[in-house]
């Protein structure tokens, strides 16, 4: 089946300018061109379905680089989510995926769950169960003994250890390794504070690297930062500078110069502060203490917003991710996390890039899904108006469409 998609305008994703007047050319799932006024005669049968969109814009499908599919993001806490069984958390996940290519994002990478649940979700969806977003996944998050996520599985210490752990995610299937380098939102974590040794934290990157999977760090503090790069990771979640268990953040431009040079990219998570300040500001009659998580998270965003820029300015490339799932943030947050990065000083185009061909490079699915071109999947979103003046738009969706071919892994792949 031959499907001609037009509209006014098209996004490739690469950075381009758009093309005018767009036909996309789709079969079998896959991309076959795009061209600008009409598609060649000779490439087009004459049974082609043609889906007609006047007035809209064509972007490849969306990615968010950071999600937790397990999580609700209705405001729980992860010790609240906790209640639940894995049987449970396959389940919501899997409507969680759903939901999000609902949204136009095709393609999620899942940066921790409890178990096997998330690498059993995306087996599912290989499969051809249901229908979902696309899951790149790291199945736990590896932590210290009672670290950042500890219940869900992913604690080890030491370096010989740290190094079986990684193994074990391979074994369940990790497409890449993620790991807590200081503590988070978890009871009794330490955000200020690294949580491996620098030893370990390299033992972590050196054997994800041995075992061909990508590692992405969690970094809330400045010395976190630090030994991720030291450790050689490919990429760092947050990159916050808190220095206190008020939550304050001291901007450490050293480092955010080392980071620059490093050329590691930063996934902002700017979201979870954008919906938290948003859900607490609903509340009117807010008692003290939900007025200081307020006041709490109004500084984080600030400082958030903030430290993008400079960071930026020091170099330091941005790709577009959300913690979906986490405290207030839906599982279709990117759109407001693609907003949030303009208002933090991107252009439309950049934020978009950051969302589709950047992050798609970031977590090397770059052969298959996030720019549009020949021979890429046909992960298509379909918005009205035109997201370069307004990212509202990509709220706008009229269509979605997802390529067949659903599997990550490498080892699948071959
Ligand atoms: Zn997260």
């Amino acid at each position: 089946m031959t499907t001609l998609i037009k509209a006014d305008r098209l996004i490739d994703g690469t950075g381009k300018a758009p093309l005018k007047d767009a036909v996309l050319l789709v079969e079998g799932g896959i991309v076959k061109g795009v061209f600008e006024g009409q598609a060649p005669k000779e490439l087009v049968p004459a049974d082609a379905e043609v889906l007609d969109f006047p007035g809209c814009t064509i972007l490849p499908g969306l990615i968010d680089t950071h999600v937790h599919l397990n999580l609700p993001g209705d405001g729980s806490t992860l010790e609240d989510a906790m209640r639940e069984t894995e049987g449970v958390f396959v389940a919501t996940s899997s409507f969680a995926a759903s939901k999000a290519l609902d949204a136009g994002i095709t393609s999620v990478r899942d940066v921790g769950g409890s178990g096997r649940t998330v690498i059993d979700v995306r087996r599912t969806l290989e499969l051809g169960y249901g229908r979902g977003a696309r899951i790149c996944a790291c199945g736990q998050p590896i932590t210290v003994t009672g670290g950042h996520t500890w219940y869900w599985g992913g604690e080890a210490d030491g370096e010989e250890r740290l190094r079986l752990k990684v193994r074990e995610m391979v074994r369940l299937g990790a497409d890449f390794i993620k790991v807590m380098a200081s503590g988070g939102g978890t009871v009794n974590t330490i955000s200020w504070l690294p949580a491996f040794s620098q030893r370990e934290l390299s033992a972590i990157a050196d054997e994800a690297h041995r075992m061909d999977r990508k590692i992405t760090a969690h970094c809330l503090c400045a010395a976190s930062i630090e030994y991720a790069i030291e450790a050689g990771v490919d990429q760092i979640e947050h990159a916050g500078f808190i220095v206190n268990a008020k939550g304050e953040q001291i901007f450490d431009a050293a480092v955010a110069e080392k980071l620059g040079k490093a050329g590691i990219p930063v996934t902002g998570t700017l979201a979870v502060g954008g919906y938290m300040v948003e859900a607490m500001q609903a509340k009117t009659d807010r008692t003290p203490a939900e007025q200081s998580i307020l006041d709490r998270w109004l500084r984080m965003l600030d400082d958030n917003l903030d430290q993008f820029a400079q960071l930026r300015q020091a170099g330091v490339e941005f790709v577009a991710g959300t913690d979906a799932g986490w405290r207030f943030t839906p599982v279709d947050a990117l759109p407001t996390e693609i907003a949030l990065m303009q208002r933090g000083g991107m252009t439309a185009m950049e934020a978009i890039v950051a969302a589709t061909g950047f992050a798609a490079r970031t977590i090397g699915i770059e052969d298959r899904a996030g720019t549009l071109a020949p021979g890429l999947a046909s992960d298509v979103l379909v918005v009205a108006g035109n997201p370069l003046d307004d990212l509202k738009a990509l709220r706008d969706v009229r269509m979605v469409m997802q390529g067949t071919d659903m599997r990550i892994t490498p080892s699948a792949r071959a």
